[in-house]
């Protein structure tokens, strides 16, 4: 079967109208790959699956969202979308609004985002414009104009893009041959991805597609974990920029997802991310997103605890949210640079030691 995105896959799941035009860049069916050597070393009763997000056309798991919020604004009219972002939002809502021929205004923190993703939304043609404040700031001037003025907000307080996002569940469930995973771990920013998630596996449950529903696990990075310290974060820091975010726009949903499905959301080290970010590239062969590892993290620090010894083996997804070209600066930082040699075989040979 020809794959031609998430709306078309899912749709009698979707709030689309019949003769809405979809605006899509077939994204969805992401790679749903067995971690052989991280479920290793998270245990033998545990086995690690990694949804990598990152293969998506922009990179990120925002297209899912974005598929259905852009077909909305363009099925009502909309002439142009407007989003504040930490990158991907910007980077999916510029190629998005690019693909159906409306104008895109991206709001970002100056000198706060990764480099790739700055550049794509420009490429799209987006007018990217920077604040002088954070993420936070960026959003909250993104209501303000969204009340006033004619143009649709993007970002996950519009409700169809956590539609579009639900579907991430959906595909878990398919690509398991009908089952849902026993845990799903992910990185926590903004907290929509939880949440749709959390729409997604009751819905499936349901409609008679799956038999149980997994326990949800949410991981903020330790400098931005309002979350788990109860309170709104000032002025957030993590080297995971993706989920540099003080106050969450679905807070109490990502709580909901966590109380109702016996999970939980707690904080990991920036140290734990980039370590976590390095074994996912280095024993799995996936490069995503610093933001993304603190699913795996995540998942290896309760692994160290006795939290998933339950005996009986059990299945963990983690989403791999974006993927890592995004933001080449952090290897540099932490991988080891390349040798140099002079263009000489024999030296090349040598140093080699074959
Ligand atoms: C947006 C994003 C997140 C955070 O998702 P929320 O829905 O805001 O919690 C995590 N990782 C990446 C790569 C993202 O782009």
């Amino acid at each position: 079967m020809v794959w031609r995105g998430v709306i078309d896959k899912y749709r009698k799941y979707l709030p689309i109208g019949r003769n809405a035009e979809v605006v899509t860049l077939n994204e969805g069916n992401t790679p749903l790959v067995h971690a052989t050597k991280i479920s290793r070393e998270v245990g033998s009763n545990l086995d690690v699956y990694l949804k990598y997000e990152g293969s998506h056309p922009t990179g990120s798991f925002k297209d899912r969202g974005m598929t259905v919020a852009v077909t909305k604004a363009v099925e009502e009219g909309c002439k142009a979308t407007i989003c504040a972002s930490t990158g991907n939002t910007s980077a999916s809502a510029a190629a998005y609004s690019a693909r159906a021929g409306i104008k895109s205004i991206v709001i970002i923190p100056k000198g706060r985002i990764a480099l790739g993703k700055r550049a794509q939304a420009m490429i799209y043609g987006a007018l990217v414009i920077e604040i002088e404040g954070n993420f936070d700031d960026a959003l909250r001037i993104v209501r303000e104009i969204g009340e006033k003025y004619p143009v649709t907000i993007v970002n996950s307080i519009n409700p169809y893009r956590l539609q579009g996002q639900k579907t991430g569940a959906f595909e878990v469930c398919d690509q398991l041959g009908g089952k849902a995973p026993d845990y799903h771990a992910l990185p926590v920013g903004n907290a929509g991805n939880i949440t749709a998630y959390w729409m997604g596996y009751p819905e499936y449950k349901a409609a008679g597609k799956v038999p149980s529903t997994p326990v949800m696990l949410g991981f903020q990075a330790e400098g931005a974990a309002p979350i788990v310290r109860g309170h709104p974060i000032q002025n957030p820091e993590t080297v995971a920029t993706a989920i540099r975010i003080g106050n969450p726009a679905s807070w109490k949903q990502a709580v909901n997802a966590a109380n109702e499905s016996g999970g939980l959301i707690t904080a990991v080290t920036d140290e734990e991310i980039l370590t976590a970010q390095k074994m996912i590239a280095s024993l799995e062969g996936i490069f995503c997103e610093p933001a993304s590892a603190a699913s795996v993290a995540g998942i290896l620090k309760l692994s160290r605890t006795s939290y998933f010894n339950s005996g009986e083996k059990k299945t963990v997804v983690c989403t791999l949210t974006g993927n890592g070209l995004k933001d080449p600066n952090i290897v540099e930082r932490q991988a080891q640079a390349p040798t140099i040699l002079p263009a000489d075989t024999q030296k090349v040979v040598e140093f080699i030691g074959l």
